[in-house]
């Protein structure tokens, strides 16, 4: 048996890989570089370049570029009318952002338990946190897993509730055989580096409905419009009157951003390819090891990973969580958590919140543990992964 690094064996890497990383081209860079050196760096022609392509990607009608995913998530509760005493119903095995949105509005939000196996909120679950307060769902595609679209579009339906896709992880996937992004009332991306194509920072909204794009557009820049049909005070002034008609931020992406933002699109099919390569690898590569769990792939989502989340079944092993995670480390394969239970954070628990709430999510979390995935990864980093984790599982087994 192999002896861990931690303990004095020899590490299977000598330098570091990281669970997710950026892939930054040559031409990227030129398409950057380009918009620099002319006249827009910001506002100009290539944001809305980034829109049509994210259109015709997902094939939604309408798509808001903005500065992040978090942004993204802001005006996509401000256009649903998200306000003060509303409650907004999500899940805790999320980045924190997918809740605080909610806040943002003055909202209150609920939290949905999530399925043991695939990890996604459970339709279930968000059925049971309907009151006569709630606004919207916003339901996550963890891991790049897409959710049970259909089962929560009916309890929208069913309740009147705006339904928010939380799309930071699935950029790619297609649910059904249609796009994420073409398929919730609104769907938000985000463009951070780990993400799957990255503007830097950066996200964007995405619609079928022209009166919530509309909204939209006026929420991530000030609220104001140069559209005479929608001014309270037209016929106008002159060419050079706007009109601010509602409370908006600036949340706008940058040109030079944008310019990244196209660019890295132009390669998302070549992204999304080598993600699955590497997914059906790991898949096969730990399906049989004892004290690993892998995540339920959704037969209904032919999906673009994110994150590739492998669950240490705690009671096979002798090591805890800490140990195994510090035991990657010491084999230069750093990993990561997604997530901690959202209400579990101190801010969330001086609103009020308790443990407890989301029984499957608290076990859940207890055992999860990301391990490397981007598009740049070697074979022989994906090999190193598989080696260390088979390395330690074995090292640890009881
Ligand atoms: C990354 C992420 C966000 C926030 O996106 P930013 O672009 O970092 O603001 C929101 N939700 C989820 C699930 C994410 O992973």
């Amino acid at each position: 048996m192999e002896k861990p690094a931690i303990l004095g064996g020899t590490p299977v890497r000598d330098n570091k890989i990281y669970y997710g990383r950026q892939w930054v081209s040559e031409e990227d860079i030129a398409a950057v570089s380009e918009v620099l050196r002319g006249p827009y760096i910001t506002c100009g022609p290539k944001v809305t370049e980034a829109e049509r392509k994210l259109e015709s990607y997902t094939g939604a009608k309408h798509a808001v570029v903005v500065n992040s995913g978090t942004s993204a998530l802001h005006c996509a509760c401000i256009a649903a009318g998200v306000g003060e005493g509303d409650e907004v119903i999500t899940t805790p095995i999320t980045f924190a952002a997918s809740a605080n949105c909610a806040l943002y509005c003055g909202a209150k939000p609920v939290f949905a338990d999530i399925d043991p196996e695939t990890y996604n909120i459970d339709p279930e679950s968000i059925r049971k946190c309907i009151t006569d307060k709630t606004k919207a769902v916003i339901a996550v595609d963890y891991t790049g897993q897409a959710v049970k679209a259909d089962e929560i579009r009916a309890i929208c339906d069913e309740f009147g509730l705006v339904f928010i896709e939380d799309a930071a992880h699935s950029i790619g996937t297609k649910y059904k055989g249609k796009y994420v992004g073409n398929i919730a009332d609104m769907t938000c991306f985000s463009f951070h580096p780990v993400k799957t194509v990255t503007a830097g920072e950066g996200g964007a909204i995405l619609t079928n409905d022209d009166d919530l794009y509309t909204k939209l557009v006026l929420a991530h820049a000030h609220g104001i419009t140069h559209d005479e049909a929608l001014m309270e005070d037209a016929p106008h002034e002159g060419e050079w009157y706007y009109e601010e008609i509602s409370l908006g931020y600036n949340y706008r992406m940058t040109d030079f951003q944008a310019a990244l933002l196209i660019s890295q699109l132009g390669r998302i099919d070549e992204f999304v390819a080598r993600r699955k390569e590497i997914v059906k690898r790991y898949d096969e590569a730990f399906a049989n090891v004892p004290g690993i769990i892998i995540q339920k792939n959704i037969p209904e989502s032919d999906t673009s990973r994110h994150l590739y989340v492998i669950r240490l079944d705690l009671d096979k092993l002798t090591c805890t969580r800490r140990e195994f995670f510090d035991a990657m480390s010491a084999e230069n394969v750093q990993c990561q958590i997604h997530y901690v239970p959202v209400y579990w954070f101190p801010y969330y628990r001086h609103l009020g919140y308790e443990k407890g709430l989301c029984p499957n999510a608290e076990e859940v979390y207890k055992g999860i543990m990301s391990i490397p995935l981007y598009p740049k990864m070697t074979d022989k980093d994906v090999e190193d992964t598989i080696h260390a984790v088979t390395k330690l599982a074995t090292y640890y087994a009881k």
